[in-house]
C-alpha cells in the first residue's frame, strides 16, 4: 500500500530556514469525493513566497501553522478523477502542498491542466514555462512595459525569474545588466544568458558606482527581486520617468521583522518615477500570449531554462533552505520521486 509521505512545518524559521525546521510525516493516501480528483505530484516549485508564510503571521495568504503541511506549488498527474474537466494521466498545476498526493478541486487556487508538449522537459513547466517565465513576462510587458532599446537592471539575475526576465528583454532589443551574488553567476549571465553585462554586487564596493559605469546614460526599467540596499542604490541610478518593476523583496524576506531602510525614495518624486508591485496571479489575461511567446522562444533555442533539480520528497526542505540561503542558479526544483 503506498503511504502519502507529507512536509510539515516543525519550528518557525529564525533568519534562514534550515531543514530542523521541517519534519517529514506519513499518512494514507485520501480519496477524492464527488468533484475532486486525486493527483500525484511529479514536481514542487521551490518559491521565495513560501518564506514569507513560516513566521506564523498571515501576509497575503494565511501563515502556515505549526504541524501544517507547507503550501506550494505543484506539478502533478492525475490518477483518478470525480472532476468532469480533468481525466487520469492529465498534468495539474495549483497552490498546493508539499506531499505525493493530493486531493485538487476548482477549490484548489491556480488549479489549471498545462497542456505539454512531449519535446520539452516536463521540469521546464515549473520554472522558464512555468510561474517564473510568466512572472518574468508579466512584469517586463504588464508593468514595464518595456521597449526596444531601453536599458534594463534586473536583481538576483541569475534565479528563476530574473534569468527569464533578462532573455526576454533581449529579446525585446534592449540592453541587459544584471546583478548577481557571484563570479560564477555574473560569467553565466552574460556567457549563456546573453546579458550584455554583470555585476557581482558582493564584491562592488560601491554598487552605486558600478551600476553607473555599466549603464552609463542610466537605466530605464529596473525589475526588482530583491528590494532592500539593492533597490537604494538603483534609484539614483534611474532616467527621468523610469519605471521600476517591483517583483519581489527577498533581500527582507529573512528578516521581516527588521526590513532594510530605503534612504532614496526621494528620487521617485525628482525622477518622476512609476515604482509598480505585482503578482502573478492578477495579470491572469496575459498568461495566453506570455506562454506562446515562452514556448516559442524555447522552441528556437532563444530562451534556455536554467533548472537546478533536487531529488526525493525527503530532501524538500534541503532544496527550500539552499534556495533561501542564496546558493541556487535557475530554477529550484524538487522532483517528488
Ligand atoms: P531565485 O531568484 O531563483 O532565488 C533567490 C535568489 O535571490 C538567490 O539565489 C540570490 O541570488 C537572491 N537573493 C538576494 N538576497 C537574498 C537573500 N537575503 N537571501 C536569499 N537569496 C537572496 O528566486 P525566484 O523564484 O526567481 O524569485 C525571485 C523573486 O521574485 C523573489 O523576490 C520572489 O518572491 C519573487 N516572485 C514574485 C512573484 C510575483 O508574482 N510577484 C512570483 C514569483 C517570484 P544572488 O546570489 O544574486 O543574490
Amino acid at each position: 500500500m503506498p503511504v502519502n509521505r507529507r512536509i510539515i512545518l516543525r519550528a518557525h524559521p529564525d533568519g534562514v530556514p534550515k531543514p530542523a525546521d521541517f519534519a517529514m510525516i506519513e499518512e494514507a493516501v485520501p480519496v477524492p469525493g464527488p468533484g475532486e480528483m486525486l493527483v500525484r505530484n511529479r514536481y514542487f516549485s521551490m518559491e521565495p513566497a513560501i518564506r514569507g508564510w513560516l513566521d506564523g503571521k498571515d501576509n497575503y495568504f494565511t501563515a502556515i501553522p505549526l504541524g501544517g503541511v507547507i503550501r506550494g506549488p505543484t506539478l502533478g498527474q492525475v490518477i483518478t478523477s470525480n472532476h468532469p474537466g480533468f481525466q487520469p494521466g492529465d498534468h495539474v498545476w495549483g497552490l498546493n502542498q508539499w506531499e505525493d498526493f493530493s486531493i485538487l478541486s476548482d477549490q484548489t487556487i491556480l488549479l489549471e491542466k498545462l497542456d505539454v508538449s512531449p519535446d520539452i522537459p516536463l521540469s521546464h513547466y515549473v520554472g522558464a514555462l512555468g510561474p517564473s517565465g510568466l512572472t518574468a513576462y508579466v512584469g517586463l510587458h504588464d508593468v514595464g512595459r518595456i521597449s526596444e532599446g531601453e536599458t534594463v537592471v534586473i536583481s538576483a539575475a541569475a534565479g528563476a525569474v530574473g534569468s527569464v526576465a533578462g532573455q526576454i528583454a533581449r529579446l525585446r532589443g534592449a540592453r541587459v545588466v544584471g546583478l548577481a551574488g557571484s563570479d560564477e553567476k555574473a560569467a553565466i549571465l552574460t556567457g549563456r544568458l546573453g546579458f550584455h553585462a554583470a555585476i557581482n554586487y558582493r564584491k562592488a564596493s560601491d554598487l552605486g558606482a558600478a551600476i553607473a559605469d555599466a549603464c552609463p546614460a542610466g537605466v530605464d526599467i529596473y525589475f526588482d527581486n530583491v528590494g532592500g540596499r539593492t533597490l537604494d542604490a538603483m534609484l539614483p541610478r534611474m532616467r527621468d520617468f523610469g519605471r521600476i518593476i517591483c517583483c519581489g523583496m527577498i533581500s527582507d524576506y529573512n528578516n521581516q521583522a527588521t526590513p532594510t531602510p530605503v534612504h532614496n525614495l526621494w528620487q521617485v518624486v525628482a525622477k518622476q518615477l512609476t515604482l509598480r508591485g505585482f503578482l502573478l496571479f492578477s495579470h491572469m489575461e496575459t498568461l495566453p500570449q506570455a506562454r506562446r511567446d515562452l514556448h516559442q522562444w524555447a522552441a528556437a533555442g532563444e530562451l534556455v531554462a536554467l533548472e537546478n533539480i533536487t531529488h526525493g520528497i525527503a530532501n524538500a526542505p534541503d532544496s527550500f533552505c539552499r534556495l533561501m540561503a542564496g546558493e541556487t542558479v535557475g530554477k529550484t526544483v524538487l522532483e517528488v520521486d
